[in-house]
């Protein structure tokens, strides 16, 4: 089997640094434009603690869609899995991320699952905190502590373009306060914070160590301290499994094999449970949001580490 090294990191993404001429990097986000195109920088942090790391992996991104593993991680620790399953489901859509035909025709017209819009808009709303402010800052000091980065932050000129791009996320919030999903105190707010966490500058590092917390069962490498339960963090393994890569999540699910999440700005994290945490940026993203180098990335890594969980040896 292929030993996990830096050079063999530097080979996985030489291999598919090409892959990234496929796709595109979104226009929208401030200090990310084509010049980006073929960046990509590999993460993996395993449970020993051992960090292998090639290509852009200091390159910050912003969070984006990823931000909505923390927020379903939070939502259930403080409302706990009954409550939060009320507000959202847990079922996979083979529609867009940011769709809102599907809010109309799912059981309750409560979103599909926690790792589209609608439903991270869902569980934000259920972070305990007595303001915006107030939940922000529990959400990034969690980010910190989970990726041992005192330094992550939200990043002013993405969260306004956030806010002033956001017309389809205000017309979700406002559809769910229409069927009762949040009530009008909620919506704003929630918006407002599903728009900040979106916001938060991230690099491979930190996303291979946020996948290395959930890999290690809520705990951080070397420490017995439970931060989150582990049935939470099964629970959103789980969902990142059927639900993570957008609408391509059952070609990753049989192809990579293990729970994922991407985002728009073309940063991924994976989690390999038991074993390690994988952190990927590569901003040229194809027409279902996921990164095509990044994708690419994780194929080879599954086949030559055997990290496929549903690998029989
Ligand atoms: N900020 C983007 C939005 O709210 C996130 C999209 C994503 O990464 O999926 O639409």
């Amino acid at each position: 089997m292929t030993k996990l090294s830096n050079e063999y990191i530097e080979e996985v993404v030489k291999a598919c640094r090409p892959f990234a001429s496929r796709g595109s990097v979104v226009d929208h986000i401030p200090g990310l434009d084509q010049s980006h195109l073929t960046d990509l920088g590999v993460t993996i942090v395993t449970l020993d603690g051992d960090v292998f790391s090639a290509g852009e992996d200091h390159n910050d991104f912003s969070f984006q869609s990823i931000s909505k593993v923390i927020l379903l991680l939070m939502a259930l620790e403080d409302f706990g899995k009954d409550i939060v399953f009320q507000k959202v489901g847990m079922e996979p859509t083979d529609d867009f991320f940011n769709s809102i035909s599907n809010l109309e025709d799912y059981e309750g017209q409560k979103p599909y699952n926690p790792l589209i819009n609608s439903g991270a808009i869902a569980t934000a709303s259920m972070i305990k905190g007595s303001s915006t402010e107030e939940r922000f800052k529990r959400c990034l000091d969690f980010i910190r502590k989970i990726t041992e980065n005192k330094k992550i932050s939200m990043n002013e000129a993405v969260y306004e373009s956030e806010v002033k791009n956001g017309a389809r996320n205000k017309a979700l919030a406002y559809f769910m306060e229409s069927t009762g999903v949040l009530s009008s105190q909620e919506s704003d707010d929630a918006l407002d914070l599903y728009h900040r966490i979106n916001s938060i500058d991230i690099n491979s590092l930190a996303l291979a160590k946020m996948g290395c917390f959930l890999s290690n069962h809520g705990r951080l490498i070397g420490s017995k301290k439970q931060l989150i339960s582990p049935e939470h963090v099964r629970t959103v393994k789980a969902i990142m499994l059927s639900s993570g890569m957008y609408n391509e999540s059952g070609s990753f699910g049989v192809e990579v094999g293990f729970p994922l999440k991407s985002g728009v700005s073309g940063s991924i994290v994976g989690s390999v449970p038991g074993q390690m945490g994988i952190g990927i940026i590569g901003p040229a993203i194809n027409k279902k949001g996921n990164s095509e180098a990044g994708g690419e990335a994780l194929r080879i890594l599954s086949r030559d580490l055997k990290l496929n969980i549903f690998h029989d040896s």
